[in-house]
């Protein structure tokens, strides 16, 4: 139990309710409980116009929640500048799942492409991936994964290998690509084991071994938008986060040299750069209203709130993966009511930064 001391407790429900300028009665309503207000998972998207014109590059990451160098790769690639071309990143697009720290929270994202139930928690956010790829009409789709296990040593293993639908689809020479990139890479890796060979899935063969790949982003992006599109898959079992991030940010300028985009600061700058993206924020902070009155939280605390009462987060300061999540009740409401306690974590993707209580008296 975490909860505070009496004296703490009288001190806590004095600065609740002396200083608050909502009388509890404005609850009638919700007599019984306490609403919970978090802020909503948002569609981090970003769009960065080139200098010069050029090829457009859209760059998906975190469609599964537990593959942190997929979408740290994606975020470091938001901030840059681009000399020539265009790119469209998607850092975070399974949130929920990123800070559960999953791989799907409400199933698997990247089987949900080819048809969803508007009742699936999933669908409002697939939709907007689909309408990005749609509005921005990229020239190129690149999906970032950690998959487990390395692929040149076996061969059934998803990690650490660039996946194509087919060697040649439409006018998409795919397996050519992809080749070039594995070669360019391979040459900066010397573990057997690392190497980053292509896997091709035949998903569009009738015979293929992956039929559910038709589900997948990817195959969407070809089937339905005719953008060419790969996975990029680093290793889960790499020794390091920053392994991961480099790997991918290998695969990332191959591709990008083949399409003629250029970033400022470029790949060798970033590379060298990916320790400081990945060191934790200084300072972490939940800005919360109760009944009226703002509170900053910044270290473990429990809130003991009277009936009637609301608790909203209106903010989280950190990183752009932090955010608030509430583990005892089902991690896709962001608004609801509690009858007794309630643990709350503030949450930098998946590390966790520290949990606040509320507890209704
Ligand atoms: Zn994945």
């Amino acid at each position: 139990m975490e909860d505070i001391g009496r004296r703490e407790f009288i001190t806590s429900l004095a600065k609740t309710f002396l200083f608050s300028t909502f009388p509890v009665n404005a609850f009638c309503k919700t007599l019984g409980n306490v609403k919970i207000e978090l802020p909503a998972y948002s569609f981090q998207k970003y769009v960065i116009p080139g200098k010069r014109k050029g090829k457009k590059i859209l760059v998906i990451g975190g469609i599964h929640g537990n593959e942190p160098g997929a979408y740290k790769a994606a975020e470091i690639l938001s901030r840059v500048k681009v000399e020539r071309g265009e790119l469209i990143i998607a850092p975070r697009t399974n949130v929920v799942s990123i800070l559960a720290d999953v791989r799907g929270y409400n199933g698997d994202m990247n089987r949900k492409f080819q048809y969803l139930s508007r009742k699936d928690p999933d669908y409002e956010r697939v939709q907007e991936i689909k309408e990005l790829i749609a509005e921005t009409k990229p020239d190129l789709v690149l999906s970032l994964h950690d998959g487990f296990g390395f692929h040149s040593v076996n061969k059934r293993a998803w990690g650490q290998c660039i996946v194509i639908d087919e060697e040649v689809y439409k006018t998409f020479n795919l397996g050519k690509i992809a080749k070039t990139v594995a070669e360019n890479v391979n040459r900066h890796i010397r573990r057997r084991k690392w190497k980053i060979p292509v896997y091709n899935t035949h998903t569009f063969s009738p015979s293929t071994k992956h039929p559910e790949q038709k589900k997948s982003l990817t195959y969407y992006c070809l089937s339905k938008q005719n953008v060419p599109a790969f996975c990029l898959e680093t290793s889960k079992q790499l020794p390091s986060l920053r392994l991961k991030v480099l790997f991918h940010l290998m695969m990332l300028k191959e591709f990008f040299k083949i399409y003629g985009v250029e970033i400022s600061p470029d790949f060798d700058v970033l590379e060298k750069e990916v320790d400081r993206f990945l060191t934790p924020a200084k300072f972490y902070s939940v800005k919360a209203e109760i009944n009226g009155r703002i509170v900053e939280i910044s270290s473990k605390k429990t809130f003991h709130l009277h009936r009637g009462s609301y608790f909203k987060v209106l903010s989280c300061h950190g990183t752009e993966g932090t955010n608030v999540i509430c583990k005892d009740v089902n991690l896709n409401w962001r608004s609801f009511h509690i009858k007794r306690r309630v643990a709350l974590t503030l949450k930098d993707d998946f590390r966790k930064i520290f949990d606040f209580r509320v507890v209704v008296v």
